[in-house]
């Protein structure tokens, strides 16, 4: 390939140089012209809108532009050096220009008495508003520079600021690379896209995001560039699916058989949802074909994913293959072992439990029988992973609340055969769609968007701390009826010292407030031996102890169904999503449940906003939305697979709708043209290459 222009180093542009240059790669990534052009404004001003200073309020945040004169300039002695203090008036009222940097040479350029644009943004200070390094053009300046009433705004900080990198620099930088560049914008969507989506030309829709001629096309300029940037993800991540598909070999299980049979139609426990149903029919097709599955399945808490899980199972075993069920924690695998043993032995299939705390003869015993085919089913912690445990044919991985394990982990389940056996991934944090479309395009999902029927909604109320003798009222009442309660203390991560004190002066105070013999309350935190811990959980569970004072161990799984309410102390110190998960381990029952949220009563509105949410729905995927706009997509997903999320200009929650089209447009031209060798599709893959080669694609397109 030619060496292209736009690849060029951003300090041969005229104008830059190297120390500008330098900054530029700093502070913005800019390295090449080609990584100027992709710096898009964050905002626009109408340049046609001037300011009074009457007008002006402490409250302005952004930049504003007022016409008027300088009248007096002077330097102001201060603890470090010198600052320049002009006093500028409207005609009506005065403010003050201030410069603390770069001054010498801007007094100089100042002229008293001249017509003058100034721009910038305000302080107000001591009855008096300033405007500190302000961008000053002259009037007939102002008036030959305005070309569009919308003038780009880019993001800006501190630094360029302090090195003269004003958004004018930068905007004429950007005139200049358009003047160098401009004829290299090649379109790369084919013609019958560009028609039917009406796009802006790739040339277009450049020039009229930096320097927009009129709003309509300037909305049209984000919409083209919005969808290209998706557009691109999407086939990235669908071809990536392909190529799993097409190179990745898998079991085929041909067979639903007597296991299967037998269960669904005589040991069911309950009928099954149409979700169920269906996700469970989704996985049975996934995995029949001969390539290896993955497969998310996500479904709100309570949805009853473990049975989908079960079922799955059974079709590997009636196939001739073993299963193995992965959970995050002791506790939960033991749960798991304990419900699916009840549900195989049924049916005479052979499940074993093997964790951390799994005797060293019993493990040995274990291994032969994996690798004789004894056991058909093995649920464990991540203990699984481990080398020495071998199986004689393992078919199938379920992995449970996914969030806890890595990528690393799932790859390593994929060396559990000769081929990779079929893995299936569930979680109980829902993920909106936008964002599991975007993150798991590669994966397959699955949902289960029904809860199984008769379930009473949980109710959820918030109180702050002067009410809580009105909640332990409530408590009481509640333990009269039979009921037990879940009282949950928040996870102090900076300190495990802290975390436990504050957990047991908690339990202290629930101890003195509901003495026995009237009350037992049990106690669970993360430096009790596992053990111990499965001691507490179980008198707990049998209805032995009223209460149960934990941190969030209990977060994931745990079923007690006669625990009806939740109580989550310092409920601000929770994100949305675990005060969710939290929440569901309630209403597992027929009784009424209740969620309570104790928080201190100062409230920041992030938190209101939470503490509300959590009041108004119990929708996982609404409470998952909300909770997207409140941290951000990075955050939601820690930085596993965060490089997708590098959007330099869409936007996951704002622009789903676009998301979506892009996602049905790649989907379209994938079935069309999968290698990309028709004509029209040249451009597109040329540009796809690149990207594949950047992100390490499989060679896919050869
Ligand atoms: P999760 O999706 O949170 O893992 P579980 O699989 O633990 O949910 O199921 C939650 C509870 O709902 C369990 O007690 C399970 O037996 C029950 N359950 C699951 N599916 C159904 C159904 N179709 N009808 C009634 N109860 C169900
Ligand atoms: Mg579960």
């Amino acid at each position: 390939m030619q060496p292209n222009l736009l690849d060029t180093p951003i300090e041969y542009l005229k104008g830059v140089g190297p120390q500008r240059a330098a900054v530029l790669k700093k502070e913005l990534q800019i390295f090449t012209y080609k990584d100027l052009i992709n710096f898009y404004p964050y905002k626009y001003l109408d340049r046609t809108k001037y300011y009074r200073i009457t007008e002006l309020n402490q409250n302005l945040q952004s930049e504003i532009q007022i016409v008027g004169k300088i009248i007096h300039i002077k330097t102001v002695e201060q603890k470090r050096g010198r600052r320049l203090v002009a006093t500028f008036t409207d005609g009506h009222l005065n403010m003050e220009l201030v410069w603390f940097q770069g001054y010498k040479w801007i007094q100089e350029s100042l002229q008293i008495n001249v017509p003058y644009v100034i721009f910038g943004k305000i302080n107000y200070f001591n009855g008096l508003f300033s405007m500190p390094h302000p961008e000053i053009e002259t009037m007939d300046e102002h008036k030959k520079n305005l070309q569009t009433v919308l003038q780009p705004v880019y993001p800006s900080n501190e630094k360029l600021i302090k090195r003269h990198i004003s958004n004018r620099t930068i905007t004429k930088m950007m005139q200049q690379v358009f003047i160098e560049t401009h004829h290299l914008f090649k379109e790369v969507f084919p013609d019958y896209l560009m028609n039917e989506l009406r796009l802006l030309s790739k040339k277009e829709a450049f020039f009229n995001v930096h320097f927009p001629k009129s709003n309509d096309l300037l909305d049209r300029a984000r919409f083209r560039l919005k969808f290209e940037e998706l557009f691109f993800i999407q086939l990235q991540l669908l071809s990536k699916n392909v190529v799993r598909k097409q190179r990745i070999k898998g079991f085929a299980f041909k067979q639903v058989g007597t296991y299967f049979n037998t269960f669904y139609h005589d040991h069911l426990p309950f009928p099954l949802t149409n979700a169920q149903k269906r996700v469970i029919k989704e996985i049975r097709i996934d995995m029949a074909r001969e390539a290896q599955m993955n497969r998310l399945l996500q479904g709100d808490v309570g949805s009853g994913k473990t049975i989908v899980g079960f079922m799955s199972m059974l079709l590997a075993l009636d196939n001739g293959f073993q299963a193995c069920l992965m959970a995050p924690t002791e506790i939960l695998a033991q749960q798991h072992f304990i419900g699916i043993k009840e549900m195989a032995d049924k049916i005479n299939v052979n499940v074993s439990l093997l964790t951390g705390s799994t005797k060293t003869k019993e493990r040995q015993q274990l291994h032969e029988d994996l690798l004789s085919g004894t056991i058909d089913i093995l649920i464990g912690t991540h203990a699984l992973l481990e080398d020495k445990v071998q199986f004689k044919n393992l078919g199938l991985a379920i992995i449970d609340e996914q969030h806890r394990f890595g990528v690393e982990q799932r790859s390593k389940m994929w060396k559990k055969n000769k081929l990779p056996p079929h893995v299936l991934v569930m979680t109980a944090t829902p993920i909106p769609r936008t964002l599991a479309m975007s993150l798991y395009g590669d994966l397959d999902v699955s949902v289960i968007d029904e809860l199984p029927p008769g379930r009473k909604p949980i109710q959820t109320l918030h109180f702050f701390e002067s009410k809580r003798l009105q909640v332990w009222h409530f408590i009481r009442g509640e333990i009269a009826k039979g009921r037990q309660i879940y009282i949950v203390f928040p996870l102090i991560q900076e300190s495990e010292t802290l975390d436990y004190k504050n957990l047991m002066e908690g339990y202290e105070a629930v101890s003195r407030d509901f003495p026995l013999p009237e009350y037992r309350v049990s106690v669970v935190h993360g430096q009790m031996k596992p053990k111990d811990k499965d001691i507490e959980m179980k008198r707990f569970a049998k209805g032995q102890t009223n209460i149960m004072v934990a941190t969030t161990v209990i977060e994931v799984g745990v079923n007690v169904p006669n625990a009806s309410v939740m109580i989550i102390e310092s409920a601000e110190r929770f994100g949305l999503s675990q005060l969710h998960q939290l929440r569901g381990r309630v209403g597992r029952g027929a009784e009424q449940s209740y969620c309570i949220l104790m928080t201190g009563n100062k409230l920041s509105s992030d938190t209101k906003v939470r503490m509300e949410a959590m009041c108004n729905t119990n929708d996982g995927f609404e409470i998952s939305e909300i909770d997207l706009k409140l941290r951000g997509p990075g955050d939601l997903m820690g930085t596993q697979q965060s490089g997708v999320l590098n959007l330099q200009i869409a936007d996951l929650i704002k622009d789903q709708e676009i998301l979506k089209l892009a996602r049905i447009k790649a989907i379209e031209l994938l079935k069309k043209d999968l290698n990309f060798e028709k004509e029209e599709h040249q451009e597109l893959k040329a540009a796809f290459v690149v990207l594949a080669r950047k992100n390490n694609i499989w060679n896919y397109i050869s």
